[in-house]
């Protein structure tokens, strides 16, 4: 604590980026860095600003996100949206994992602007994750907002957590999913795998490295 500015701001008025850049400030310190020298000085301000930004999904709307963008179809067949690019924080090491998303559909009767389904992404990527409850999260939402006959959610990505630990695991992609309503139907699951456009041998090749490897169909 020896090197905090001095505190004359009011604790009452909590300012989480600033409680943030105070703690990186603890960090550094621990580390033994000198918190003065010309390369630090702006980092805890910078990595509160990033923990900022990189939490601010706690703070989006889901209501005010869709805003009416919901629209009565009469569209039967998948809607299929993919490689959703995406970065979020491991809740366990506050390190980034990232990667895709795929999103699959079947209406029933309504469809949502497909910008919207980005921004879902977005507001659950952003909090501190872990890819299995994100994947399920983006699921459950579109099946809330939609009701439609059934959804199917993929994530692969890759977790800078392991991509530290050994250069063998560094192309270790995890991959997970979800599956609801007729996507429990093999051959929908299949239909949206086929988009995606891999095959099965190739993913479990690529993704042995989790624990929670998942392989497809
Ligand atoms: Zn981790």
């Amino acid at each position: 604590m020896a090197n905090l500015p001095p505190s004359n701001y009011d604790e009452s008025e909590a300012d989480p980026c600033r409680q943030i850049a105070e703690a990186v400030r603890d960090i550094l310190a621990s580390i033994g860095e000198d918190l003065d020298r010309e390369g630090l000085i702006q980092t805890p301000k910078r990595v509160a600003q990033m923990y900022t930004e990189l939490t601010a999904g706690y703070q989006v709307d889901l209501n005010a996100l869709v805003n009416g963008a919901i629209f009565h179809v009469d569209y039967p067949e998948m809607v299929v949206v993919l490689d959703i690019d995406f970065s979020s924080l491991c809740e366990h090491h506050l390190l980034p994992f990232f990667g895709k998303v795929h999103v699959a559909y079947i209406p029933d009767g309504r469809v949502i602007g497909l910008s919207k389904i980005p921004r879902i992404v977005e507001m659950y990527a952003r909090r501190l994750q872990m890819q299995e409850r994100m994947t399920v999260e983006i699921a459950d939402t579109l099946q809330h907002i939609l009701e439609p006959q059934g959804v199917g959610i993929i994530v692969e990505a890759k977790h800078m957590c392991t991509m530290g630990r050994g250069v063998e695991k560094i192309n270790a992609r995890m991959v997970t999913r979800a599956m609801l309503g007729n996507f429990e139907d093999a051959n929908i699951r299949n239909e949206f795998i086929s988009h995606i456009g891999y095959k099965d041998e190739d993913s479990t090749q690529h993704h042995h490295d989790h624990q929670h490897e998942e392989r497809f169909a």
